[in-house]
């Protein structure tokens, strides 16, 4: 194949890389999913990527930044010709509710991200949550909320992805007639508009209280899933994550046509 061909492995580029999937294929090979900083998400073939120490000198670590070098072109499946680690986190690969959350954090990425489409933002958001959990351990967390406290930076990180790609609806007016709610009313939602949807439009399952409407609005909420420990173990608001929870859902459910599994018990 000419892909393996020298002058074509010449033309290669660099990116810094997050890895979202790996499955092995053959003998020693490697398809994997990356996120990257320069091309969005593409998927790759890593040719001897379980054999060579030299060109993939790291493996292909899902929770790590990488500086790869990938064939150029848009092809749908493109040679990973070299990986090396760029940034390494340590703590987030010690730590379970870490790697549950990044596991569904990366999942989101490969649902939602289109192919070929750089998002750079997005990938310093993800370079910036691998940051904030690998400066503490989920078991800083209090205890008798960590389940809820996970809950809420993963909503706050979903709220976020939605939101940089366009998808997390207006929460002030009905998606369907566009009457606007009062700031202290509760909204009810539903995964066929997937955003509010009044009374008069049919109403929804998921009921939206007014605090909770006003929180998730708040532009700091799309920000919320960079609070260092510290910090999110004094949130004020615990009563109203397993609120948050369905809401989120029912957005997620509206973007992908896909259900969304929790990795906490609420
Ligand atoms: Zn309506």
């Amino acid at each position: 194949m000419a892909s393996g061909s020298p002058s074509r492995a010449r033309s290669s580029v660099p990116t810094r890389a997050l890895v979202l999937r790996t499955t092995d294929y053959r003998d020693s090979d490697r398809i994997a999913v990356l996120f990257t900083e320069q091309f969005g998400l593409v998927h790759v073939l890593a040719r001897g990527a379980r054999k060579s120490a030299r060109r993939f000198a790291s493996g292909l670590p899902a929770f790590a930044v990488l500086q790869a070098r990938l064939s150029s072109g848009t092809a749908e499946l493109r040679n990973l010709q070299s990986a090396s680690m760029d940034m390494g986190y340590p703590t987030v690969l010690g730590d379970l509710e870490w790697m549950r959350l990044l596991g569904s954090a990366w999942t989101a990425l490969r649902t939602l991200l289109a192919p070929h489409q750089p998002e750079p933002e997005l990938f310093q958001s993800c370079v910036d949550l691998l940051q904030v959990l690998n400066s503490h351990t989920s078991q800083e967390l209090p205890e008798r909320d960590r389940n809820d406290l996970l809950s809420w930076r993963l909503c706050s990180w979903l709220v976020h992805v939605l939101g940089q790609l366009g998808q997390w609806p207006d929460l002030e007016k009905c998606a369907t007639c566009g009457r606007r709610a009062r700031p202290d009313q509760s909204a009810l939602m539903d995964s066929r508009s997937g955003g509010l949807r009044c009374r008069s439009c049919g109403g929804g399952s998921v009921r939206l209280a007014a605090n909770l409407r006003a929180k998730l609005m708040a532009p700091t909420f799309q920000s919320g899933f960079k609070i260092p420990v510290p910090e999110l173990s004094m949130l004020e608001h615990v009563p109203l994550i397993p609120q948050a929870v369905p809401v989120v859902r029912t957005v997620w459910e509206h973007a992908t046509g896909k259900p969304l599994t929790w990795p906490w018990e609420l």
